[in-house]
Formats: structure tokens, sequence, C-alpha cells
């Protein structure tokens, strides 16, 4: 929206000379029909003491903008969506195949199961979704594209093995993303099940059973024979009816991308949780950078179907292209608009490559801080011991900047890995290495997500870098 210098003359009541005067002081010749940009009729504005208001630039390939807010009254419960995370071989595969067969009843029979990415079973009539694909590496990679599709966390833990790394990370995961933990003690069949000794070394995180005093909500179980699947069942409903998950099911179909991939028959195929809206065949449809027509649709049990509502998973084709997990969908109303939006976003990814979205990092700290963009400072810490990582956890913690807060959101033994920067990504934090440093994985991650590594000998050194970062005193790198 340019002016011209005559028009812009005629909007502020004032003379085109006048103009011309300013443009020349400016060190701009123009004459009366010359167009001018936004920023010099700004300036010139401001020198006639006027103040611009400009419009409130609309971005056309944000699908947020799309979304509107729901009515309270159209709100109803929906089905919680539940990820599966622990150690390794503490069992999620084996928890969540033992789920999905005792709990596809006889009236659905018939149907093959199907792997689409999560799959919904019932609990006393009541629905329940199950992502797939265990682990929280899946669920924060989702999580660092903007995605938070996980209602309730299940923490699998093996009673005959207890509390290991990758629970520890599991649970600050977890909790990173402000999602509620229900811990299942697994293989209680085993000889050598320890139940009480699980529940003890969890009490170091904050996940204290009730019985104890805390409100954490604990399951033994056997996924291997099936025991104790209903309580964890009845136990992810109670959670849920706590969460209060609600959605308006007559809203504009929105959800993320489960997974997607390119079939050799159907073309693009992308498994998609609803979340809100109903999702029909046949809907105009932005997904990612992709779009498209809702060709066909398929459930978790290989059966074709027309329309899904809120937390249903359900694989489409018809899309332009492949879209990515973590990936937003967005109906539209007429095909055109979503193509419109759907090139716009593609030519906008050309242009922004994921990778350049600002993280934090320590140069800029103290200007996001001055600029009120952060308020915490998250950071993510590996060390070659236990002791050094805890003593450096707790001199962060105790640095004393006004306004700022230095908040740990994981320590660790060992390298650093890609499930850290990936956890750093989408959480926005800066890793720092005490006497460890970054395995081949986690480099390639870190340039890719921008993710800020810092690594240290000395902890007295490690605690003044950061201090001098908060405080805008950093040295500058050579
Ligand atoms: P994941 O790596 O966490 O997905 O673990 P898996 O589900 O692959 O399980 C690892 C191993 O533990 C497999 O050999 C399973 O058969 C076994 N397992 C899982 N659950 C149980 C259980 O409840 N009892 C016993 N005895 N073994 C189990």
């Amino acid at each position: 929206n340019t002016l011209t210098v005559g028009e812009l003359a005629e909007k502020l009541g004032k003379d085109a000379s006048e103009i011309i005067k300013k443009l020349m002081a400016l060190g701009v010749m123009a004459t009366k029909n010359q167009d001018l940009d936004d920023d010099t009729i700004e300036l010139i504005c401001s020198d006639f003491g006027i103040e611009v208001e400009k419009e409130e630039e609309v971005d056309e390939t944000d699908l947020n903008h799309y979304i509107e807010a729901d009515l309270e009254e159209q709100l109803i419960e929906r089905p919680p969506v539940v990820t599966i995370m622990g150690h390794v071989d503490h069992g999620k595969t084996t928890l969540l195949d033992s789920i999905r067969h005792t709990k596809v009843t006889a009236g659905e029979a018939g149907g093959i199961t199907q792997h689409i990415g999560a799959y919904q079973i019932k609990s006393n009539g009541k629905p329940i979704t199950f992502l797939d694909t265990p682990g929280h590496a899946a669920f924060t990679s989702m999580r660092s594209r903007g995605a938070q599709v996980t209602d309730i966390a299940i923490l699998v833990v093996a009673a005959d093995d207890g509390v290991m790394p990758q629970t520890v990370e599991a649970i600050n995961h977890a909790k990173a993303a402000d999602v509620p933990i229900i811990i299942a003690v697994n293989k209680m069949d085993k000889e050598g099940a320890n139940p009480d000794r699980v529940m003890q070394e969890l009490t170091e995180y904050e996940l204290i059973p009730e019985d104890w005093g805390g409100n954490t909500i604990f399951v033994q179980l056997s996924a291997l024979q099936g025991e104790g699947i209903d309580d964890l069942l009845e136990m992810i409903l109670l959670v849920a009816e706590v969460e209060e998950l609600k959605a308006n099911p007559e809203g504009r179909a929105v959800g993320t991308v489960i997974e997607a991939e390119l079939d050799k028959g159907r073309g693009s195929v992308a498994s998609l949780l609803v979340q809100n809206g109903t999702l029909r065949v046949g809907d105009p449809i932005v997904v990612g950078n992709t779009f498209g027509r809702v060709r066909a649709m398929v459930n978790d049990l290989g059966r074709r179907v027309k329309k899904v509502g809120p937390s249903t998973p359900v694989e489409i084709t018809g899309l332009n292209e492949v879209p990515q997990a973590g990936d937003r969908f967005v109906v539209f109303e007429d095909e055109k608009k979503a193509r419109q939006i759907g090139e716009a976003r593609q030519q906008k990814q050309i242009e922004v490559r994921r990778g350049d979205q600002s993280k934090v990092s320590l140069e800029d700290l103290f200007e996001q801080i001055k600029q009120g963009e952060i308020k915490d400072i998250n950071i993510i810490l590996k060390a070659d011991v236990q002791g050094s990582a805890e003593a450096l956890a707790a001199s962060l913690k105790k640095i004393d900047v006004e306004g700022v807060k230095v908040n740990i959101i994981h320590t660790g033994v060992g390298a650093i890995k890609e499930s850290d920067i990936i956890l750093a990504s989408a959480s926005n934090a800066i890793v720092i290495g005490f006497n460890v440093r970054p395995d081949n994985n986690a480099k390639k991650a870190a340039e890719s997500e921008k993710v800020d590594v810092r690594l240290h000998r000395i902890i007295y050194k490690a605690i003044e870098e950061i201090e001098a970062a908060m405080k805008g005193m950093l040295d500058p790198e050579f």
C-alpha cells in the first residue's frame, strides 16, 4: 500500500510542496506523482508529529489465523490422547500391543488392525487414543515442531529393573511439556519384581504415590500377561476427567500429522490426529506446507470412513506432497483457498528454512531478556559424572539476575545425544556439556535445529559464562 507524494499530502492536509521539502531534507528528490514506501511515509509523518497507525498485518500463511475460538457451549468431552514412554526394554511396545489386542471388541472384529501411527480403543464404553510410536524422542520432536498432541504420558518402569537413564529422560520430557504422568510398573510377573523400589526411586523426581502423600498414580501390571491393563485404562480415564479435555466437533477441522509417507500406489499418505472439529472426505485441506482435498480416509481398523471427530486418528490420501510428522492441518471451505494458502506456505518454506527460527543462544540472551521475550533460561546439562552434574546444576540455579530464572530442565550423565538437542529445541533451551561432547547425530541436530551447545571443563567457567550472558557482558566469540 504505497502512496504518491500528492496522495500523502492530501491525507495529511498539507501542501505537496511541504512534503517535497521534507523529502529533500532526507536527501530524496521527488515529484508529486512519485510513490513513497512505508518507511518513508512513516518518517515524514513523524516529522509532522503525526503517528501512523499501521494496519495489523495479517499473515495469510499462518494457519492459526484461520482457527476460530470455540464457544464454551460448543465444547464437549473428547477422548484423551496417550503416549507411552520409558526405558528401552521396559515393555512399551508390549504394553501398546497388549492394550490394543485385549480391547478390540467383538463388534469391531473383522477389521484388520492397521498401523496408522495411533489407535483408539474403548474402555467401559469410553474411547482412549494411543500414539503408536513409543518413546520420548518422537514425542518431543513433534513438540519441537510446535505440535502438542499428548494429553497424558504413561511412564513404563520395569519392576525388576527400576528407574534407568531413559526413565529420567522421559520424566523430564513429559514435565517440560507439562503433561500429566501415570506410572505403569511393568513386569510384575517376574521374579525379583520390586514395585516398592520403583516407587522409592521415583520419589526423587517428585513422582510420589498417593499412599505416600503424593498425587502420582501408580499402576502395577504385566504387559506380557495382560494383567492390570484394565486398571491402567481406568486410571487414564480418571486423569482425563480431571483434565477436562474438550473439543468442538462442529468446529473447523484442525489437528496434527502423526506420520506421513509416499506410497507407490496411493501417493502421499498421511496419518492425522483430528484435534478439533470433524474431518470429512472431500474437505479441502492444508497440511503443513502441502495441500489438497481429502480423497479417502481409513481408520485404525483398516476401514474406510466418511468423517471423524476429535481425538481420532485417521489416514488420508489426496495431498499434493508428503507432509512431516508434527505438521498442523486445517480444513478450508473451498479448494481454491486451500491451494492458495498451501502454495504460499510452500513458497515461504523455501524462503525461511525451518532451522532459521530463532532459538535462544547465549549471544542474544541478554537482548531477549531486555526485550522481555524470555523470563526463564532453560538449560539442559550433560556431564561425565552425576556429582558434577548436580554441583553445576545447583550453582546455576543460584545465579541471581533480576527478573530472570535459570531452569534446569534435564540433567544426565554421558555424551550429548540427539534427544537432548531435540528437547532443547522444543523447550528453547541451551545445552551445557561438562567434560562431555555431543556425538555425531547430536552435532548434526544442533546445527539444523540451531541449538546453542556450550562445552566446559571447569565448573566456575560454565557458571561465569551463563551469568555474563544473562547480564549482557559476554565477551564476543572469535
Ligand atoms: P520396549 O523396548 O520398552 O518397547 O520393550 P518391549 O515391549 O520390546 O519389551 C522388552 C522385553 O520385555 C520383551 O522381551 C518383552 O517380551 C518383555 N516384557 C515386556 N513386558 C513384560 C512383562 O510384563 N513381563 C515379562 N516377564 N516380560 C515382559
